[in-house]
C-alpha cells in the first residue's frame, strides 16, 4: 500500500455554521465549501490546509454516525483519512493482513473520492480512512 499523504482530519461538530468561524476567522483558513453526502448522512465543509484538509461533519439525522459519535464522545476529532494511490489494492492487502474493515469496497465521499474505513477495534481506536482522489 502506498500512503501519500494525510489527505485531511475529519472533525465531529454539532453546527458547521456555529464552528466554522475559528476555522476561518480566527485561524484565516479558506472555507472551501460545503456537502452533503446523503448516505452517510453527513454535511461535510473542507478547509485546506497545505497539502491536507479539515473536514468538518455536521449530521444531517439524528441516527447518522456523526451524531452517534457526538452522542458518545462528544465534538472532536472523529477520523484521520490518509490519500493512497490506489484504494482497491490498498484494502486488499489489509484484508490479507487480517485488517477488520468497516468497508470491504470503496464508497463514494465528499469531493467523488473512494473512500473506505478500518475498524477502529484494529487501530487502538482511531477510526482510519481511506482516500483515493483523481486529482
Ligand atoms: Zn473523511
Amino acid at each position: 500500500m502506498n500512503i501519500l499523504k494525510i489527505d485531511h482530519l475529519g472533525i465531529a461538530v454539532n453546527s458547521i455554521e456555529e464552528g466554522k468561524n475559528f476555522w476561518t476567522d480566527v485561524l484565516g483558513l479558506k472555507f472551501e465549501g460545503s456537502e452533503t453526502v446523503d448516505a452517510q448522512k453527513v454535511t461535510t465543509a473542507f478547509f485546506p490546509v497545505g497539502e491536507s484538509e479539515v473536514e468538518l461533519l455536521e449530521s444531517t439525522s439524528p441516527d447518522g454516525p456523526v451524531a452517534k459519535f457526538i452522542e458518545k464522545k462528544g465534538q472532536g476529532i472523529q477520523h484521520v483519512a490518509f490519500r493512497v494511490d490506489n484504494i482497491e489494492s490498498a484494502l486488499e492487502e489489509l484484508k490479507e493482513k487480517g485488517i477488520r474493515l468497516i468497508d470491504e469496497k470503496p464508497r463514494l465521499g465528499a469531493g467523488g473520492a473512494k473512500i473506505a474505513f478500518l475498524h477502529p477495534k484494529a487501530t487502538q481506536g482511531v477510526l482510519v480512512e481511506l482516500c483515493e482522489r483523481s486529482s
